[in-house]
């Protein structure tokens, strides 16, 4: 049994962007991903410091923008516009959710989708759809590339996907049904209302858990040798200094019995979508500034 370790491989994908980087630089670009922060959430704003830091540790430029959160939803559209209009940014990514005032289709739709490193742009999903991908979503790529990176070659198996949102589940699936390397699996996607889960779980030789519900998935709910990737960051209630831990959306014990391999959590799927981000930005800055660089 092997625990997939996504940190190595994010340190991997990391240190080969960072060649890419220098590439640009050389070539005289400065990849910059300007991130902007509208969010109710407190949580958000450790998560845009997270990528700043990621960014910075690379050589990527950042730029900050953050509105209150009860600012006009215009005021964040202009900020967008001007960002979209700046020749030095090439990467735009608005941290969600944004408060309830705003419409976040709309948030989403104003970006240019040449600068939509998180590829949330309907331009951009249709591309994904389509089979000609610009770029792909951060934790769905990041998942491609640790089945890569785990030698696991979906072509032919039967991939279950559980859970159906827009950022993970749908294209997760998308991407495992394409046509294309890391894709070719026979693929079924579950949400919440599949009836017997564990009917279709069982008959997964690659499991994506991304439904966002502590522990949903159980050693008995598998098939011995599945490949098991679990998305979820679930906090529960836990004597520890901080009162709480964080579990996935599989029971980690019971299902490393019946596994052939599996990701952890933390430490698994999140240091990836953490790596994917900065690879969309280096491949904003090489597309729009038409620089050839080969990407890792
Ligand atoms: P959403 O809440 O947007 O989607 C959850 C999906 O799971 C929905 O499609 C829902 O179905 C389905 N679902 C919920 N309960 C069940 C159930 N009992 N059985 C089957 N399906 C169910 O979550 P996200 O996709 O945004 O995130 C999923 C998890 O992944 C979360 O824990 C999140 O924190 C984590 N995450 C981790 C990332 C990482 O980098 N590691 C990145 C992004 C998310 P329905 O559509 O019918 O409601």
């Amino acid at each position: 049994m092997t625990v997939i370790d996504g940190e190595a491989v994010a340190a991997e994908l990391r240190s080969e962007l960072q060649s890419r980087v220098d590439e640009l630089a050389d070539a005289g670009e400065r990849p910059t991903l300007a991130t902007v922060l509208m969010s109710p959430d407190p949580a958000s704003e450790t998560y845009v410091e997270m990528k700043q830091q990621d960014c910075e540790e690379l050589g990527i430029v950042t730029r900050d923008v953050e509105l209150p959160t009860d600012a006009p939803g215009e005021e964040l559209f202009t900020a967008i516009d001007e960002l979209n209009a700046d020749p030095e940014v090439d990467g735009v990514l608005v941290q969600a959710p944004v408060p309830d005032h705003v419409d976040y289709r709309r948030v989403v739709e104003r970006i240019d989708p040449l600068k939509d490193v998180d590829a949330f742009h309907p331009e951009n999903v249709g591309r994904l759809v389509a089979g000609y991908p610009r770029y792909k979503p951060c934790t769905p790529h990041g998942i491609q590339r640790l089945l890569a990176a785990a030698e696991v070659d979906p072509a032919g198996k039967h991939a279950v996907v559980v859970g159906r949102s827009r950022i993970v589940g749908r294209p997760m699936a998308n991407l495992l049904v394409q046509k294309a390397a890391g894709g070719n699996a026979t693929t079924t996607v579950c949400h919440s209302r599949t009836e017997d889960l564990a009917s279709q779980t069982r008959q997964a030789d690659i499991l994506v858990a991304a439904a966002g519900v502590p522990e949903l998935i159980d050693g008995a709910m598998l098939s011995p040798g599945v490949v098991v990737i679990d998305v979820g960051i679930n906090r529960v209630e836990a004597d520890t200094e901080k009162g709480y831990e964080l579990v996935g959306d599989v029971e980690f014990e019971s299902a490393r019995e019946t596994a052939s391999a599996i990701t952890p959590v933390p430490g698994g799927v999140g240091p990836m979508t953490r790596a994917m981000l900065l690879y969309n930005t280096v491949k904003a800055t090489a597309l729009q500034a038409d620089v050839e660089i080969e990407l890792p």
